[in-house]
Parts: structure tokens; sequence; C-alpha cells
């Protein structure tokens, strides 16, 4: 039986998807966002976070089996109120066969992948014709910007757009707003350009900042040095989306939510 690591599953949730959802967080991410709240969802290994509460350990085994039993345990809940099973991470496509292995034991229940989009695109095809809904995350247009900001080259996330219009999976594209960085009205239009015309999008979310979001970063031992000014209010300026006959709306970020 195939093996997946998570660190934490959300019950209840109702900013992950529609209706009220279950979020799944799998451990094991290839970017390093300058900006990321949820720095424990990088290592595919368990970690110790410190607090003023103790020690904790994140992330655990946990096989498909047993991880879909609980899930069906919860679909008659989720079902009745048009909400499901949302998995998110880190970045669940690392572990594409264990999401599938999930999937395939789920009872009906609505299934939603919420990714950076950065993964082999075989990989990538295999989940999400699994799902019934794809939330996406474009972070920034500017292919040095991206490398200099994430770790990770865009091409192959912008190559996985391309597939994911192509299968016809309903999607939702999520743009975090960092104030001077991803915020930019060049990168806003970027995106906005690169998204006119693809079919299946249904929408894109605007996320405002969240500055809370170096706040687990001390009890992990590491250091959070954002190099924009936090206090900042973003350019959520979604002219450049309507412009382009894209449907758009902007939302807080929470702490567990957003890429
Ligand atoms: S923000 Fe998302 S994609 Fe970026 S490092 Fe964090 S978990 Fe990975």
């Amino acid at each position: 039986m195939i093996t997946g690591s998570i660190f934490d599953i959300k019950e209840f949730a109702v900013h992950d998807g529609p209706g009220i959802r279950t979020t799944v967080f799998l451990k094991g991410c290839p970017l390093r966002c300058a900006w990321c709240h949820n720095p424990e969802g990088w290592s595919s290994e368990p970690q110790v976070i410190s607090s003023s509460a103790g020690d904790r350990t994140v992330g655990q085994a946990v096989r498909a089996d047993d991880l879909a039993e609980l899930l069906n345990g919860q679909a008659p809940i989720l079902k009745a109120n048009e909400g499901g099973v949302t998995f998110s991470g880190g970045e669940p496509l690392m572990q594409g066969r264990f999401v599938v292995e999930v999937i395939n034991r789920l009872e009906g229940v609505h299934v939603l992948l919420d990714t950076s989009g950065y993964a082999d695109g075989r990989e990538f095809c295999l989940v999400v014709e699994h799902c019934d809904l794809v939330h996406f995350d474009l972070k920034v247009m500017d292919p040095v910007l991206h490398q200099r900001l994430t770790g990770q080259d865009n091409a192959p996330i912008l190559g996985n757009l391309h597939r994911l219009a192509d299968l016809g999976v309903p999607y939702v594209i999520r743009v975090p707003l960092v104030p001077g960085i991803t915020d930019t009205d060049a990168n806003l239009a970027a995106i906005a350009e690169a998204l006119q015309d693809l079919p299946g999008l249904i929408r894109v979310d605007l996320l405002t900042y969240n500055r809370a979001a170096g706040g687990k970063y001390r009890g992990m031992g590491m250091t959070f040095k954002p190099t924009w000014d936090e206090t900042e209010t973003v350019n959520a300026n979604t002219a450049h989306f309507t412009d382009a006959g894209l449907k758009v709306s902007v939302h807080g970020l929470r702490m567990t939510e957003g890429h």
C-alpha cells in the first residue's frame, strides 16, 4: 500500500474551495517562495517546530487507504454542504501517485487540487484528470524574477497551465499579492495576458498579502527575510483582468490558504 507524507488535516475549511471542505496538507515542495507561510511544507521529512507551548513534530506517514477511510467518514457532511476534499501543501504533485490512490478510494466526494503548478507534465495530467476543480497559482511571469523569488524556473508552471486548459477540468488562478514584488502592474498585466482566451478558467483570485507570513520560521530555526515593506497596501488592480474579459475577485490570504 502506497504511503504519503502529510503535515496537517484541516476540517470544516471554508476558504479552500466551494462549500465546507476537509483540506489535506501534503509535505514537500520544490519551490522556496520568499513569502511562503507554510515552511513546514517544504521538506518531505518530519520536522520539529518549537513554540512557547513546547516542541511538536510536524509530518506523519499515512497510508492511502487509511486517509481515504477518514475522508469517506466525513463525506456525508461534506456532500451535504456542497463541499469536498482539497489536496494542498506544500506541493501535492510531489506525491501525485499517492494523491491519485486516495482519490480512487473516495466515495463520490468533490476533489480540489491546490497546486503551485510546478511538476512533471505527465504527473500533473495524471492527478488533474482525477480532480473536479483545480486552484492553480501564478506568482511571477518574469522568469528571472521567478527564479530569484521562488528558487525555480516558471517554464514548467506555464507549460502545465496550458495542459490544464487542454484537460477540460475547470480551474481558478490564484495570485498571491506581495507588495512591490508580485503586485506590480507589469506583473498583473502579464498574468492577464497569459490567461486571455484560455479555456476552462472560472476566475482569477487575487490574494492579498498575509502579514503573518513569517510567523512559523523562528520555531523552525529559520529566519524570515522579506525584502518588501510588509506594511504597504498591495496593489489589487483588478482592471488588468476585467479589461481582458476575465472574472476576478480579491481575497484576504489566510495562514493555511494559498501558496
Ligand atoms: S508558497 Fe506554496 S509553492 Fe511556495 S514554497 Fe510555500 S508551499 Fe511551496
